[in-house]
């Protein structure tokens, strides 16, 4: 008998209770146990849930009130010590570590793999030390233990949970201190709470080590080893799991460590199986990750018993049954979508239909597939559908991509000559100054497209709110004399969702919100068919916005590595094909803004770095079919039409010669949060085309005075050529006021003109 469980569920609740009751609770609204009802909540309907599909577990400490990481940094004791907290840790210092107080910095956040979930960086230092705080995972085992419930705690495991932290400076300066040298004083703490759990009755524990899928510097790998055997002798059985890739160099290890049973991702490292089976040792329990927890697509249910029905002959009890990993990245259930079309609604499946197609392959395993016929036919019809839906398969787009050529990835001209036309066109001064693209998302704002969206409000009316919220920006950034202009982004919610809602081949879900991080949700829109753009998405502004000054405008598009990044893509074709068809559709805008007189053109990228694979092997691949999708975007215009990019983070020094190989003339980027640190990798990599640092940070409300910003640009004028630098801000301005970007921007101009000053000075 094969057994079936879950790695973990989306904690949101469906229809994002969580949320709701977290931020009552941070307004004074409602007190501790009202959000404590509302969280129980949730994890009781969640074990229901997989008790009634038939698993054979539920999964208990896949919830947290805000992050999975930080609910270990409570388990464990480990707050930082900055804070001055002591055991245990209540609930409102728990959300302090996540926010922030009114003395201390919120713990850092970053993304989890490559998910769009980000959690919080455990710190570390010397001293830190570790101590079971036995109010966080106990209590939630004995509230399903109560509730009658089967439970299967997971722990995020010993290695992972170091491998994620940072180290921070303790009260010495510790010089080589390396985070690894925690686990002797780590493991002890795991090896109390396993002996816990098995004495609360816990027979199996899930152990993640999603590190596995990592490239691991050799004394983590071997770290491993250590570590089981200590943990080994603990009590529960553990089921170590791995996710979100093939294990490559640490397969065999992971498959030799100590364990009673280990979970493996078939979807992403599917390839590996083969490899796995050899090597599994004959006691050990394999659980498979046979469905995707990344997506939001139907599984082909006869086609993986067609896979893995000899895998199953051949285990039998040994075989357990999963998604790839916790179904955390996908939205909770389907049951809200009544609006979604028939195609592609159909075709999809969210945490609970996941959970649904899991139970069924069990019984079909289990009891043979005419146990669940009917189950088995109408996903065969779905997915019959799917593949022959006109609505997938677009011909036109088809023939489009077949006869792509060398010629619609690059320009026509080198940079040189490009930057000479463009030079000659627009006579910019040194230094130009410009700004990131979104103004301040007013209230005003926001209502008008809400009405607009609701019906409340005319076409024609919503048209002229939002002119003359252009009219606006483009009067301020005049009278603040910026060089090159943009029309502020009045009428865009959200960046990918705004084109998204106007291409072919996207839809959008009513309710299918997926946690980003503590309270946020996204909505990802889902990429469904073949990617093309009916009509111009922004034309009509962007022509509005320049007939309103002498200035350039800039149009603004967001990127194909960034549409696919934030989205629900297809699993029926590469990653790299659809990039290449929200390219095609982008290029179709470019070459109707360049028509429309719009002289200067940036796509957006900020998603480009993120995209990177988890393995280093596999970032050339990547990068290659990237950085050419955005070139196939970007390369229909004529030489002295400008094309700028913008990416949002600072870390990219490793990958410069792809940036470069993009071959936008202008990139603008953020700096001024580590202080033009970014250009360190200037000096090594002398980047061909122009650049604009930022030279203050959007995110904070803290406005830096001209001289701070000329000292940035002065820094940066050491690296990069001063003849190719633009001054910007790190970001767009939307969640800004406009008082304080009007401030900032006078600023910023006063910089430029004080660069420009002394470069004059220097000259004569
Ligand atoms: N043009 C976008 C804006 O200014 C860019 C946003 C981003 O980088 N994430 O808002
Ligand atoms: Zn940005």
């Amino acid at each position: 008998m094969a057994l079936a469980h879950v790695l973990g569920v989306p904690r949101i609740g469906p229809n994002r209770e969580l949320k709701f009751a977290l931020e009552a609770f941070w307004r004074g609204e409602i007190d501790e146990a009202a959000l404590r009802s509302t969280a129980s909540g949730i994890r009781q309907a969640n074990w229901r849930r997989q008790h009634a599909a038939g698993l054979d577990f539920v999964t208990v400490g896949d919830f947290a009130f805000y992050d999975q990481m930080l609910n270990h940094v409570a388990l464990l004791g480990c707050a930082p010590q900055r804070f001055g907290f002591g055991a245990p840790l209540a609930l409102p210092e728990y959300f302090q570590l996540a926010r922030g107080n009114g003395a201390c910095q919120a713990m850092e956040m970053t993304k989890w793999f490559d998910t769009n979930y980000h959690y919080l960086v455990p710190e570390f230092t010397p001293e830190t030390q570790f101590s079971l705080d036995p109010g966080w995972l106990f209590e939630e085992l004995a509230e399903a233990q109560t509730a009658g419930f089967d439970a299967k705690p997971v722990l995020i495991g010993p290695l992972t949970f170091l491998f994620l932290g940072k180290e921070k400076p303790g009260k010495e300066k510790a010089v080589g201190f390396d985070r690894l040298d925690l686990l002797e004083r780590l493991l002890p703490v795991y090896a109390q709470i396993l002996a816990r759990l098995n004495a609360q009755g816990i027979e199996w524990v899930q152990i993640d080590e999603p590190i596995l899928a990592l490239d691991l510097p050799p004394e983590w790998r071997s770290a491993f080893e250590r570590a089981y055997h200590h943990l080994n002798t603990a009590g529960a059985k553990l089921l170590l799991a791995s996710y979100f890739g093939p294990l490559r160099d640490n397969l065999l290890g992971a498959l030799k460590l100590p364990v009673a049973g280990v979970h493996v991702d078939g979807i992403r490292g599917g390839d590996e199986l083969a490899q796995v089976i050899d090597w599994l040792p004959a006691t050990r329990i394999l659980s498979l990750g046979v469905i995707d927890g990344r997506n939001v697509w139907k599984t082909d249910l006869t086609a993986a018993l067609e896979r893995f029905e000899g895998l199953h002959a051949r285990l039998a009890d040994r075989l357990w049954l999963a998604p790839s990993c916790s179904l955390l990245h996908v939205p909770v259930s389907l049951a809200g979508e009544a609006a979604l079309d028939a195609e592609p609604g159909n075709w999809l499946a969210f945490a609970e239909e996941k959970i649904a197609a899991l139970a069924t392959l069990r019984t079909a395993f289990n009891q043979g597939r005419q146990a669940v016929a009917a189950e088995l036919s109408a996903n065969a019809r779905a997915l019959a559908s799917r593949h022959a839906s006109s609505r997938v398969h677009d011909a036109a787009v088809a023939a489009r991509l077949a006869a792509l050529t060398p010629v619609h990835d690059g320009r026509n001209s080198p940079f040189p000559l490009r930057q000479a036309a463009q030079r000659k066109r627009f006579k910019l001064p040194d230094f130009p100054t410009t700004t990131i693209g979104s103004f301040p998302q007013t209230p005003e704002i926001r209502r008008a497209r809400a009405r607009f969206k609701a019906d409340a409000l005319s076409e024609a009316d919503y048209t002229a709110a939002m002119q003359r919220e252009i009219g606006y920006a483009i009067a301020k950034q005049d009278a603040l004399g910026l060089d090159v202009l943009v029309h502020g982004e009045a009428e865009r919610n959200d960046m990918v969702e705004y084109f998204g809602e106007q291409l072919a081949g996207f839809a959008f879900s009513h309710n299918g919100w997926v946690q980003s991080y503590g309270s946020r949700c996204v909505k990802p829109p889902i990429l469904y068919g073949d990617v093309s753009r009916p009509r111009p998405m922004t034309v009509g502004w962007a022509r509005y916005a320049q007939s309103l000054t002498g200035k350039p405008v800039k149009g603004m598009l967001t990127g194909p590595v960034t549409m696919l990044q934030w989205s629900f893509v297809r699993d029926d074709q590469p990653r790299a094909a659809t990039a290449l068809q929200i390219a095609l559709a982008i290029r179709d805008e470019v070459a109707d803004l360049e028509a429309a007189g719009i002289g200067i053109i940036q796509i957006d990228e900020p998603a480009y770095r993120e995209g990177l694979p988890l393995r280093k092997a596999d970032w050339a691949a990547y990068l290659d079919w990237a950085s050419r999708a955005f070139r196939i975007s970007a390369s229909g215009v004529g030489d002295a039409t400008q094309i700028h990019t913008h990416m949002c983070y600072s870390e990219f020094n490793d990958i410069l010669p792809a940036i470069a190989a993009m071959d936008a003339d202008v990139i603008t980027i953020e700096t001024s949060r580590s202080d033009m640190e970014l250009l360190r990798g200037f000096g090594e990599f002398s980047y061909p085309n122009e650049i604009g640092p930022g030279v203050y940070d959007i995110h904070s409300p803290r406005i830096p005075d001209t001289a701070e910003m000329t000292r940035l640009l002065e820094k940066a004028a050491r690296v990069i050529a001063p003849d190719r630098l633009w001054v910007n801000p790190d970001c767009g301005l939307k969640t800004r006021g406009w008082t304080e970007t009007e401030t900032a921007l006078a600023h910023m101009v006063a910089a430029a003109r004080a660069m420009r000053e002394s470069a004059r000075a220097a000259i004569r």
